[in-house]
């Protein structure tokens, strides 16, 4: 069969020259489709398209630009059945995920249309008064979006929506496992933008680097782990670009001991979905368990009961709540863990094993008696696995969460204000959550400490990571100044 035309540069699709890629189904383990990444020649095309098209897309008004953005989310909004679909064939995550993932994207977009229009700047008070001073906003220009598999479509809106609201033009390079849901995204809405405006090149890292090395290209947004950012860190400097880096996490949750009876269960609910939502492919999963050993006991008890009330499956179907991990490589990482911290004494209390003989299925997994040199509390595990550690006082529980090179989130429970102002203080993570695990807010920044990232996703802070700032000075009287020579 011939290959399908998979990337878009300016107003064209055309069939990838670079490598074959073969896009696999999780769940059955079948190849879905075999496509061609883009070549460094393309890449290069793309680059030059995004820039002759940059000088009219920033010209167009932020209203013009949301009035498109608009037309965009409507699209995306109409044809949510049908991607959300690609989305759970390519990446394993329940259809109901998807669809919630994909109504996101449609708020996240509306949220920067209108964000942009509200300022493009500041009028600040000037040295004298004939004079006015300005601080502009302007778009940086030619940004490339590097997208991971996990939330193939929400973390490409979160930097597609900002950086095209504030005038760029975007460039995106989406996973090589999940790539047919952003294409199909593109067909039916961003390939309706003005030419060159949101280009797709689909590919392995080797077309992320691409985009990393060219020097016209001028802001890089990348979402994906640590080694790949501190690689991209490392490399963009050589030609100054921008950057936002979105990395790995090993976020703690805590659970205090005001936390009793109904909560203590809500807790137990909350903390099994921030655990092994998405497989526990969730950069924000909850992966180190810090709760207090006066409800301890009843906690693991509770959390045990609702892990293994939890329905694994097809995503496809209704009634699954868990699917199969996205690929062998990444359970086998989640293996890894499990198997080492039983060889340094761990107990596990559910899962720890596969399910089912076909699909990358990983039982949700429940670790008690951990050692504290276990890999399971020290590297990111991005599997379904709980580990969960008792502690004698919330003091001990903060400061094992801050003892990581990693600061993404970190969740809560208690009813105690004291407590929870000691938490959202201490606690070193881009966010804390509060009795509600893993809630993301358009209108709030989303992004890491530590090595878990620099710059921030969402919130005003979103769109001021794709703008320029200039100060402008403006004498209208045009005198000479005493302080000038002679002296
Ligand atoms: P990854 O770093 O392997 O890949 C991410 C993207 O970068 C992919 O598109 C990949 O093709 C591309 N890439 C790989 N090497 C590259 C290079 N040298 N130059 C440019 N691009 C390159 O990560 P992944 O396995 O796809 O995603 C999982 C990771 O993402 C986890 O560590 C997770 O914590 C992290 N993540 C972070 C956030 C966040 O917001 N902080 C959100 C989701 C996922």
């Amino acid at each position: 069969m011939a290959t399908r035309a998979t990337t878009y540069i300016g107003d064209d699709w055309l069939v990838g020259e670079g490598e074959e890629l073969s896009v696999e189904n999780p769940t059955t383990e079948a190849t879905i489709e075999v496509v061609r990444s883009a070549s460094t020649t393309q890449v290069d095309a793309a680059v030059r398209a995004a820039n002759a098209a940059f000088g009219g897309w920033r010209k167009l008004s932020t209203g013009d630009r949301a009035h498109v953005l608009q037309q965009a989310a409507n699209q995306l909004e109409t044809h949510t059945d049908e991607i959300a679909r690609i989305m759970t064939i390519e990446g394993g995550k329940p259809l109901l995920e998807n669809r919630d993932e994909i109504g996101w994207c449609v708020a996240c977009l509306r949220f920067y249309s209108e964000l942009a229009r509200t300022s493009e700047g500041t009028v600040i008070p000037p040295i004298e008064s004939t004079q006015l001073a300005l601080v502009l906003k302007e778009p940086i220009g030619v940004v490339g979006a590097i997208v991971p598999w996990n939330y193939p479509l929400l973390l490409l809106f979160w930097k597609l929506a900002p950086a095209l609201a504030a005038g760029n033009v975007v460039i995106v390079k989406p996973s090589e496992l999940t790539p047919l849901s952003t294409v199909r995204v593109f067909e039916l809405a961003l390939a309706h933008l003005p030419t060159g405006v949101a280009q797709l090149v689909i590919g392995a890292g080797t077309v992320g680097q691409s985009l990393v090395e060219h020097p016209d290209v001028h802001c890089i947004a990348f979402t994906g782990s640590t080694p790949t950012g501190q690689w991209i860190a490392r490399t963009a400097a050589d030609t100054m670009k921008r950057l936002n880096l979105e990395l790995g996490g090993k976020d703690a949750f805590i659970v205090c001991d005001d936390i009793t009876d109904e909560v203590l269960d809500t807790a137990a609910r909350g903390g099994v979905w921030a655990a092994y939502l998405n497989a526990g492919q969730v950069c924000t999963s909850a992966e180190r368990f810090y709760v207090h050993a006066s409800v301890y006991d009843d906690y693991v008890d509770r959390f045990v009961h609702h892990a293994n009330a939890i329905r694994i499956g097809d995503p496809l179907a209704d009634g699954t709540d868990l699917g199969p991990m996205v690929s062998a490589a990444q359970r086998e990482r989640t293996e890894r863990h499990v198997g080492d911290a039983r060889d340094r004494g761990a107990s596990v209390l559910t899962g720890g094993e596969r399910f089912g003989d076909r699909g990358w299925f990983y039982r949700p997994t429940v670790l008690v008696d951990i050692g504290d040199d276990a890999l399971v509390l020290d590297e990111e595990t991005f599997g379904p696995v709980a580990p969960i550690v008792r502690v004698g006082s919330l003091d001990e529980a903060i400061a094992r969460a801050n003892a990581s090179r990693y600061g993404l989130g970190a969740n809560v429970y208690t009813r105690r204000l004291d407590y929870a102002m000691q938490c959202l203080r201490e606690l070193r993570a881009g966010t804390v959550w509060i009795n509600d695990p893993l809630t993301d807010n358009d209108a709030g920044p989303f992004g890491g400490f530590k090595m878990s990232g620099q710059g921030r996703e969402l919130g005003a802070e979103g769109l001021e990571a794709f703008r320029e700032t200039k100060h402008v000075h403006l004498d209208w009287e045009a005198q000479p100044k005493d302080w000038w020579y002679p002296y």
